[in-house]
């Protein structure tokens, strides 16, 4: 998606070779125009693919999933929660997530309420590096017993072993944009 490479390139900073940030219209101060483009676009390229529910991952995903929404019929938005808070339903479905950036693991969960075998699921998440958000979401759709329909990902880092893996496992996977090499240098080359 171009727009969403230009944006990458114009105001995304590489970190060494492994870290993209782009804390100023993706993770951090929010590009809303630009959500409603992915948004869009992912529902362009989901055309033939029946979306009831899309699940995603707190923090970053949210606002990507929930303006991508608005392009699949107003379809609600469920997020894997990273804390447990006492207000939540005791009964969950649970996974576990290795963090590359924090280097650590950690436990999301989905109220057993807002996910039922009747759902037919698209995962949207905001980067794709491991897999191991993806994976994670997966295992939580699994054990809902609904339909796993595709993968939406706005950036997929190409060079890490998460998209490879997903395409491998015939699961249908969109990524927006693809990096394929970052250098200490700052540059971004993309895939195509
Ligand atoms: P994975 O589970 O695929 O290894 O990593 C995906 C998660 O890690 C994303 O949800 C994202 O929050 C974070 N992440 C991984 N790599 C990057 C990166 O290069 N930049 C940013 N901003 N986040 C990343």
């Amino acid at each position: 998606m171009e727009l969403l490479k230009n944006k990458i390139l114009n105001d995304g900073h590489a970190l060494g070779k492994d870290i993209l940030k782009v804390d100023s219209f993706l993770n951090h101060q929010l590009d809303i125009r630009l959500f409603e483009a992915m948004g869009e676009e992912f529902a362009r390229r989901f055309e033939n693919v029946e979306v009831t529910k899309i699940l995603t991952i707190e923090t970053s995903g949210i606002a990507i999933a929930a303006v991508a929404a608005k392009y699949f019929d107003y379809c609600p938005v469920v997020f894997g929660k990273k804390n447990a808070s006492l207000n939540l339903d005791k009964d969950i479905y649970t996974s576990e997530v290795y963090s590359f950036t924090k280097q650590q693991t950690y436990q999301i969960m989905v109220s057993k309420k807002y996910l039922n075998p009747e759902d037919k699921v698209l995962i949207i998440d905001d980067f794709l590096a491991n897999g191991k958000a993806v994976e994670a979401l997966e295992e939580i759709v699994k054990q809902s017993g609904a339909q796993l329909m595709g993968v939406g990902i706005a950036i997929e880092k190409g060079f890490q072993n998460g998209g490879k893996e997903i395409r491998a496992s015939g699961t249908r996977l969109e990524s927006l944009a693809i990096v394929d090499e970052m250098h200490e240098d700052g540059t971004i080359i993309f895939r195509d």
